[in-house]
């Protein structure tokens, strides 16, 4: 399988940056997992849009969601010039509503509401969500080929249950979202680099990748806050940054 940073900043992306969006591949097989401000022009160095075979959107926040509404558009062109015959799938949850409503489009999406559809696969990439702690329901992604397996931390909280979702994950792609200098007195639904580093300490993880990172962060403060608590491998995400794994 091959991981590779389409966007990583949150709330919103830097010059030249875009927020949250990562691409999945495994054989002939491409997923995109999250789909911020910024990944489609990203996404387009690697496959044509309509070239993918699912996409999984992890919650419904405008950084993870900006750039799906203007996917639609390609999908949709794509199946009236013959390029697709198929809708483009797409996993994710249905609330809040009033942005769940606005996932389906014309014939170019099948959307699986996460909410119903907890484990599938996409070729041989076998994929679980499961609930992190986020004012709205929101999902991590464990991705599974047999041979190395990869969990996508989406946005979440200190409360949430790592080990209930993967133990030893060749990488696990964390948020931190904080920094010592900025977390706010009582923090909810986001992580810093340090929580980031304790988490995946705890869980085993061979290697962690930081990511939703505010656009003034430099990777060396991240890096630095991070090191001390992982034993592992240690990466912080930039645009284009790639991991291949068995
Ligand atoms: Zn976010």
């Amino acid at each position: 399988m091959r991981w590779t940073v389409l966007g990583y900043q949150s709330p919103y992306p830097g010059a030249g940056g875009a927020t949250p969006g990562y691409l999945l591949e495994s054989g002939e097989r491409r997923i995109l997992i999250d789909c911020g401000s910024g990944v489609l022009s990203q996404l387009d160095r690697y496959c044509r849009p309509y070239e993918l075979d699912a996409v999984v959107l992890s919650h419904l926040h405008h950084d993870h969601i900006a750039d799906f509404f203007v996917l639609q558009y390609a999908i949709r062109l794509a199946r009236q010039m013959g390029r697709r015959t198929s809708p483009l799938t797409v996993y994710a949850p249905g609330v809040p509503e009033k942005w769940g409503r606005l996932l389906t489009y014309h014939d170019a999406i099948d959307w699986r509401p996460i909410e119903k559809h907890r484990e599938t696969s996409v070729g041989s990439v076998r994929l679980s969500f499961h609930r992190t702690d986020h004012p709205i329901p929101c999902y991590a992604v464990l991705a599974d080929n047999g041979r190395s397996r990869i969990l996508y931390g989406a946005d979440a909280g200190p409360r949430t249950d790592w080990g209930r979702m993967a133990q030893s994950p060749d990488l696990f792609v964390c948020e931190a979202t904080y920094l010592k200098r900025n977390v706010p007195p009582h923090p909810s639904g986001h992580l810093s680099a340090e929580q980031a580093a304790v988490a995946a300490e705890r869980i085993g993880a061979k290697r962690l990748l930081l990511t939703h990172l505010f656009p003034e962060y430099a990777p060396e403060e991240v890096k630095r806050e991070a090191h001390p608590h992982f034993s592992g491998t240690l990466y912080v995400a930039g645009i284009g940054f790639s991991i291949r794994l068995g």
